[in-house]
């Protein structure tokens, strides 16, 4: 499905060009409902278009459906080329600025000339946006930070857009006549929550053949270096990938090295060199002698250690556990029995109740908890308590049903307000099975005020769980401040555990904070949250930060069987 999040990203900057030239209104909104479309479309667009059944997908019409078909014919829309020369202006990166829109873009465009981020920074460090008619000193400020927030993550791609894109490539690859092993190795192996450029290792019989099919790979833009042993492209998209063909007896350590982290490295460089050996990229050596080379294992165990999981690697004390043997055993993705958190189209979900638990029951869960907003989120359509016990009623009879071979458990995203205090009176939480709390307004609280609001709430005997707990989004909002020390004790006490919130914006908590919160011996529910069926496959995402943050199977309240579940619910 490679082009559909293409053909997404052209159509989106589409509606941002026209509606910054202000003619046509109309068909801005139009082609932001088709984004929306094939974002959610379940299926890979250029099938559905050679099937010439792009008009039935809600939102296409006749024009959208020909600038499709061209894209997919020609990489490009005319239209789109067109505004890109009438109106200057880099709209994805200023959009993605967390309160900057179409609005504000075409503002500064017209009012400043501002076309860019450098030129935006300017216009905001030289006092000229707060004396724009609407904008204010606040907003400007917001700007700056956003500036800083979009920078740092512009290099870099969030790991799950980059995962469907590669590993696409990947199998074309492994396809090659004559290619024995294809592996990404970088931070993607690691699954770093975000990766720069990608690293496609190669382990083939004719380079050439397999430097020609990756330089001509169809979502190429350029090519950046193309030589025997090394090609490197730029794709439509702006990632960059590397590719490198390394010869059969240095694929192992070639793997190692290129796998990283640096600091990891360096660790294993030194325990070489303390043995008398050297490790670089074509192996480990004894003086002249190659003493491993072809398999990653090999190396770590020339080396007198246990082969190392990539999520770990990154020198945060993996070398120490895995000599002394304490390496833990990390929780994988069949470990997990169910979901604790999502929502439905009773809040601000897309799918019905029924249509999300049929696809939990074909993803195997053994129970699912549908966990709607509630009443203080009025832009999520959040529960009243009228509603929440309706809701609570249906659960009831879909359980008795017997439709779904799967628990469905009652649950709520209870808000937590201003003064720590739940929106939903006691007496109904009483009735749900899994109440999770979370912080959804005021996120410029002080440390001590958030802190304080947050315990609070976990003091609530009805509550189990308390969501994405620190509410970032990863290259679009920080972390709000948080003391998670006095946070965990008082979890700990009350016998609430944290979640790992598994959306790939939030992977909340981070690595650090989930072995803070499991050596106070603090449950992890890895959920997803998923607003849609398709959001149900996050779960994954989790899986690899909960690894990266050294999680057991034995530490997630979601690997449990529902009966023990179920007794630790009732505390
Ligand atoms: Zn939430
Ligand atoms: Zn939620």
């Amino acid at each position: 499905m490679a082009k559909n999040a293409e053909i997404a990203r052209a159509l989106k900057e589409l509606a941002l060009l026209v509606e910054i030239e202000g003619k046509e209104k109309y068909a801005a909104r139009a082609y932001k409902r088709a984004v929306r479309s094939i974002t959610s479309l379940g299926e890979d667009i250029e099938a559905v278009a050679n099937r010439e059944e792009l008009e039935s997908i809600p939102g296409i019409g006749k024009g959208i459906s020909k600038k499709i078909r061209r894209y997919l014919e020609t990489g490009s829309i005319p239209l789109l080329e067109r505004l890109r020369a009438r109106i200057p202006v880099k709209v994805m990166v200023l959009d993605s600025i967390p309160g900057v829109g179409p609005k504000t873009i075409a503002l500064l465009y017209h009012e400043l000339g501002v076309t860019d981020l450098d030129s935006l920074e300017k216009a905001a460090r030289d006092g000229k946006i707060a004396l724009l008619k609407g904008m204010g000193k606040k907003t400007e400020t917001q700007i700056i930070e956003g500036i800083d927030l979009v920078r740092s993550g512009l290099d870099r791609t969030l790991l799950a857009d980059a995962m469907s894109v590669v590993e696409t490539i990947r199998q074309k690859i492994q396809n090659v006549d004559g290619v024995n092993q294809v592996v990404i190795a970088g931070s993607y192996r690691r699954r770093r929550e975000t990766v720069g450029d990608l690293d496609f290792l190669v382990d083939a019989d004719d380079p050439e053949l397999v430097m020609e099919a990756f330089s001509t790979l169809d979502n190429v833009q350029d090519v950046l270096v193309k030589g025997p042993t090394k090609t490197a492209v730029r794709l439509k998209s702006s990632l960059q990938m590397d590719l490198r063909v390394i010869p059969t007896e240095s694929f192992g350590a070639g793997l190692q090295y290129f796998t990283g982290s640096v600091d990891h490295n360096v660790r294993l460089r030194g325990i070489a060199r303390s043995m008398g050996l050297k490790l670089n990229e074509y192996g480990l050596y004894r003086d002249e002698e190659l003493v491993a080379g072809e398999r990653e294992e090999d190396i770590y165990e020339s080396l007198g250690l246990a082969w190392i999981t990539p999520e770990l690697r990154e020198n945060h004390g993996e070398i120490d556990a895995v000599k002394n043997g304490t390496l833990p055993h990390l929780v994988k993705l069949d470990d997990i029995r169910g979901d604790l958190h999502s929502h439905t189209d009773q809040s601000d979900g897309s799918n019905t109740i029924e249509e999300m638990l049929d696809a939990a029951a074909e993803r195997e869960h053994e129970y699912f908890c549908v966990s709607d907003h509630t009443q203080s989120l009025t832009i999520a359509n959040g529960m009243d308590e009228e509603r929440l016990l309706e809701r609570i009623e249906e659960i009831d009879t879909l359980n008795t049903s017997g439709k779904w071979d799967m628990m469905i458990l009652k649950g709520a995203e209870v808000d937590i307000l201003a003064d720590g205090t739940l929106d939903i009176t006691d007496d109904v939480l009483a009735q749900l099975d899994v109440v999770t709390v979370s912080v959804h307004s005021r996120m410029k609280d002080s440390k001590k005020v958030m802190t304080e609001r947050v315990c609070t709430a976990l003091e609530n005997k009805h509550v189990h769980l308390l969501g994405h707990p620190t509410g970032r989004l990863i290259g679009k909002r920080a972390e709000f401040e948080i003391d998670l020390e006095p946070v965990f004790e008082v979890a700990k006490k009350n016998q609430v555990a944290m979640e790992l919130n598994a959306n790939p914006y939030r992977l909340d908590l981070n690595p650090g904070n989930l072995r803070a919160a499991i050596n106070m011996d603090l449950k992890i529910a890895i959920n997803t949250d998923a607003h849609k069926v398709s959001e149900l496959d996050y779960m994954k995402f989790g899986i690899f930060q909960a690894r990266r943050g050294w999680i057991t199977k034995s530490d997630v309240l979601n690997t449990m069987a529902l009966k023990d579940l179920q007794k630790w619910l009732k505390k």
